[in-house]
C-alpha cells in the first residue's frame, strides 16, 4: 500500500494592513512533519509569487520560520536570530506584502544569522548584497516589521498616504 504524497498548497500573501503582518512571530518549539509540511507550501507560495524570501506571517502563520531561493536553491531556517551584521548597503527593496512598490533602503552589507534547519539541526546562513538583504529583510517579519518602517521619512509619509486612499 503506497501513501498519497500530501498536496502542496499556495497560500494567499498577506499585504500591508493585515495585523498579522505586526505581530511578533512565536518561536517553533516542535521540529515534525507539521513543519516540513509547513516549509514545503512556503516555498510554493514564495515560488508562486514570485519572491527571493517569506516568512511565515507573511502567509498567515506567525511562526519563526522563513524561506528563501535567491537563485542558488531553496533554503529553509527556523528560529532565525541575526548574530553580525557589517557595512552599509543601499538596495532597491521590495515586499510581497506591499506590492508594486521598491524603494532604496540603507542596511548593514553583510548578516550573518544562526538558526536550526527544518530538521532541529543549529545551521548558520549568511551573506552580503542580496543575500545580506534577503536575511534582514526576513527576520525583520519575524518581529513584526515591515520595511515600509526602514523607509526614510518622505517616502514613509508619501506610501501612507497613497495606501489610505486607496482604502477607500
Ligand atoms: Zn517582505
Amino acid at each position: 500500500m503506497t501513501y498519497p504524497h500530501p498536496a502542496m498548497a499556495i497560500y494567499p500573501i498577506r499585504t500591508f494592513g493585515d495585523p498579522v503582518l505586526r505581530q511578533t512571530a512565536q518561536p517553533v518549539t516542535e521540529f515534525d512533519a507539521d513543519l516540513e509540511h509547513l516549509v514545503e507550501d512556503m516555498l510554493e507560495s514564495m515560488y508562486d509569487a514570485p519572491g527571493v524570501g517569506l516568512a511565515a506571517p507573511q502567509i498567515g502563520i506567525s511562526k519563526r520560520v522563513f524561506v528563501y531561493d535567491i537563485g542558488e536553491g531553496p533554503g529553509a531556517m527556523i528560529n532565525p536570530e541575526i548574530v553580525e551584521t557589517s557595512g552599509t548597503y543601499e538596495f532597491d527593496e521590495g515586499c510581497l506584502s506591499v506590492p508594486g512598490h521598491f524603494w532604496p533602503i540603507t542596511r548593514p552589507e553583510y548578516a550573518r544569522v544562526a538558526g536550526f534547519d527544518v530538521d532541529g539541526q543549529a545551521i548558520e546562513l549568511e551573506g552580503d548584497e542580496l543575500m545580506g538583504r534577503m536575511l534582514q529583510h526576513e527576520v525583520d517579519h519575524l518581529h513584526g516589521t515591515l520595511l515600509i518602517k526602514r523607509l526614510e521619512r518622505d517616502l514613509r509619509i508619501e506610501f501612507m498616504r497613497e495606501w489610505r486612499k486607496a482604502q477607500l
